[in-house]
């Protein structure tokens, strides 16, 4: 691209295409473990109910005081992305206000208590 092409506003070359900004994520759902998210479904089906709103996160008394981040936790899981879960899961004080908060009345006290469950046998 020739210096006469770029396209300039307000100082910042924004030249370019948004896949150029923001290359495209793949989810290879096959190639990731969804086996943790099979068991929490198992043992809590409310868990399939979760359409990551993030109401549970903005109640969330450990997300206030650390980065952990209840709903992304629940999408990752999800999605088997489940690397670094179990010392994210550990910043989860079990209080339980995510579970009052949430609309679609997922069980996440439960969802946690199971994921964790599910650790300790990996
Ligand atoms: S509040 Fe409920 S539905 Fe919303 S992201 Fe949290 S668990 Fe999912
Ligand atoms: S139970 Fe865990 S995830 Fe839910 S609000 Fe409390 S600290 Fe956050």
């Amino acid at each position: 691209m020739t210096e006469s092409e770029k396209k300039i506003i307000d100082g910042i070359d924004v030249s370019g295409t948004w896949s150029e900004f923001l290359p495209p994520k793949r989810i290879d759902f096959d190639a990731n473990n969804r086996e943790l998210a099979k068991f929490v479904l198992e043992k809590e089906p409310t868990f399939n109910l979760c359409i990551a709103c993030g109401t549970c996160s903005a109640t969330c008394a450990a997300g206030n005081l650390t980065d952990f981040n209840i709903r992304k936790l629940n999408v990752l899981l999800r999605r088997g992305e489940i690397e670094g879960i179990k010392e994210e899961i550990e910043k989860c004080m079990f209080c339980g206000k995510c579970q009052m908060a949430c609309p679609r009345g997922v069980k996440t006290r439960n969802v946690i208590f199971n994921v964790k469950k599910a650790i300790e046998k990996l």
